[in-house]
């Protein structure tokens, strides 16, 4: 039923993963069309993420085999299905890169996100990444969000992944107003973490990082004191600095999953520990009894995912939009053609010590 999915002879180009550690453009995509609830958009700008240098080292997601990259993008409606009721074609749009399938009870539940309609979890294949010409966004009602005229499009695309996740565990962290919190890992995702955190009336936030580049922004949003790696014990280090443990912390990096034990070891009795890092080793962490109050310290660890939806996504534009904070500061690269995204990919790689994140618009 090829014909009736795309039209005939339309294509697009995109950068496809082929396999670990090969990623090709293939200019012989079918272009999808869209049908019933979903819109298709044009990216104006995408963003690269850690999670698709991941993708493309370890073929995590071997799912996305064939298919473009990329889930974090802003750009314009080119098209919609006969059932979408509040986006039409030229709208400045954005999705959170947890695209939910509203359709599922655990959507009511609150955990939709853990059935996403994403190119990452679905064998459609008409569900692809959206380093390409055209993207699909299925439910668009309810995954697509409005820009506001007075956001820009690196400010939009920053929100897309590293705000909805970060928000999403800073919220879970219920700061009370002048709570000392800490961001374990300042790279993107920390970043906004900190903002996340003076909005939520942190007084002393404590950043733990090791880029100089990371430290200038976590200070311009308002972090209030600096632990590096490289001085030693991070733990030691917070305990030192602060007089003792501290209210909350959010987990953003670290070297690996270690870090929520450390986390653990560095609030007070009923402090609040949220993970939002992906950390994808097969590796396990282990607890010190006594951090952990014997089991009666009324600490919690949640982990925590991106969230998704359209309600979220457009409550954080409007954060943006009355000047709450600007996301666009950790976008530290902007380049300007689609060709530069193998560039933009390798610099979120790691290997570039000045890149938080860098940005691509298509053309
Ligand atoms: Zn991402």
């Amino acid at each position: 039923m090829v014909s009736e999915i795309y039209k005939k002879g339309e294509t697009m180009k995109g950068y496809v993963l082929e396999d670990i550690n090969q990623a090709s453009w293939r200019d012989d995509l079918p272009k999808p069309v869209a049908q019933d609830d979903e819109v298709v958009m044009q990216p104006v700008i995408v963003a690269p993420c850690t999670s698709d240098v991941h993708i493309l080292e370890t073929l995590a997601f071997p799912t996305m085999k064939g298919k473009p990259l990329g889930h974090e993008v802003a750009g314009i409606v080119h098209e919609v299905g006969s059932r979408v009721k509040d986006f039409k074609p030229g709208d400045r749009v954005a999705i959170s890169a947890a695209a939910i399938d509203w359709e599922r009870p655990e959507a009511q539940d609150g955990y939709g996100k853990y059935n996403m309609i994403s190119p990452y979890a679905s064998t459609d294949p008409r569900l692809m990444g959206c380093f390409a010409e055209y993207y699909l966004v299925p439910q668009a009602d309810l995954n697509l969000a409005h820009i506001p005229d007075e956001v820009t499009w690196e400010q939009a695309v920053a929100l897309t992944d590293m705000a909805t996740t970060a928000f999403e565990g800073v919220e879970w962290l219920e700061i009370k107003y002048g709570e000392t919190v800490v961001v374990y890992g300042i790279g993107a995702v920390g970043l906004m973490a900190v903002c996340a955190a003076v909005l939520k009336g942190a007084g002393r936030i404590i950043v733990i990082g090791s880029r100089e580049v990371s430290f200038e922004v976590a200070k311009a949003y308002g972090a209030t004191d600096f632990v590096n790696y490289r001085d030693g014990d991070v733990i030691e280090q917070v305990l030192t600095l602060n007089g003792g443990p501290v209210h909350a912390v959010v987990v953003c990096g670290g070297k690996g999953v270690s870090a929520i034990s450390d986390a653990v070891q560095m609030v007070c009795l009923g402090g609040r520990v949220t993970n939002v890092a992906g950390h994808m080793a097969d590796e396990t962490f282990t607890m010190p009894n006594i951090a952990w109050g014997f089991g009666m310290s009324d600490k919690s660890i949640r982990s925590v995912m991106c969230r998704g939806g359209r309600a979220n996504l457009e409550r954080l534009l409007a954060l943006v939009k009355y000047g709450r904070f600007d996301p666009s500061k950790i976008v530290t690269h902007v380049y300007h053609g689609m060709e530069h995204i193998p560039r933009a990919l390798e610099q979120m790689g790691g290997r570039d010590r000045t890149a938080i994140k860098p940005a691509v618009f298509l053309e």
